[in-house]
């Protein structure tokens, strides 16, 4: 586990990059969130980047989130937490309570049960549509071919507030194309959020037009196997 000091520094760190490859783009540096990926850390590490002001936070599991962030919430009112991993239709009730952005709506059924539950609940999470631009079998969100479609039905047939597009690139590939094409798909939607971007490539993300970065490991360190219990 990281120091405050380490996490301070690495915060600072990170934030430093994010503003030259802004500027490198020529854009604004203050058009680009920084979601600090808290999953699989414990609540005392998280209270470290809190201590340092850090606000905006990324967690990948609904159970895991909800035995971490009621209590966090409760000390910081002005938390944001962003839901960055898939969602079973059958914890959208939980993931619409909990989350203030869910970025991995990527098929019918579970847009369906997200819109059922905004309406129940009368909060309405910012949602971004997750798109596998990587075409892989075993990854989440909707195939580029089938965006077009599946965001209008969000939008218009659902009326879920789709904020963005968000992608992980494939491993080994250059995720540059893949920046590239997620960019061009939003336009093309009339779409301003792109949630795009991890430690390994969010500079890169960031000159492609990123508007948030998900970077877990260059703020926290090596994550953890197992912290919370009964995961
Ligand atoms: C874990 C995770 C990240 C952060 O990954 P790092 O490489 O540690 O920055 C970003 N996005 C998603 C969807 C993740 O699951």
């Amino acid at each position: 586990m990281l120091k405050p000091d380490e996490i301070s520094e690495n915060l600072k760190a990170v934030t430093d990059t994010i503003r030259n490859a802004a500027s490198h783009a020529q854009r604004n540096p203050a058009d680009i969130t920084l979601v600090a990926v808290s999953k699989t850390h414990p609540v005392e590490t998280i209270e470290m980047a809190l201590a340092c002001g850090h606000r905006i936070f990324g967690e990948n599991k609904v159970q895991e989130a909800e035995q971490k962030w009621p209590a966090l919430r409760d000390k910081y009112k002005d938390v944001v937490v962003h839901l960055i991993g898939p969602l079973q239709s059958n914890k959208t009730k939980r993931a619409v309570q909990l989350f203030d952005v869910i970025e991995t709506v990527d098929r019918l059924k579970l847009a369906r049960a997200v819109a059922r539950e905004m309406e129940l609940q009368s909060k309405r999470p910012d949602c971004f549509i997750q798109i596998n631009t990587g075409e892989e079998p075993q990854k989440a969100g909707v195939i580029p071919s089938h965006a077009e479609a599946f965001i209008k039905e969000c939008r218009d047939g659902l009326n879920l507030p789709v904020v963005g597009l968000m992608c992980i690139p494939p491993a080994g590939e250059n995720p540059a194309l893949h920046f590239g094409l997620l960019s061009e798909m939003a336009k093309t939607n009339g779409i301003t959020k792109l949630s795009m971007g991890m430690s390994g490539d969010y500079q890169t993300a960031v000159e492609f037009g990123a508007t948030s970065v998900r970077v877990g490991s260059a703020i926290f360190g090596v994550r953890p196997a197992l912290t919370i219990a009964a995961l």
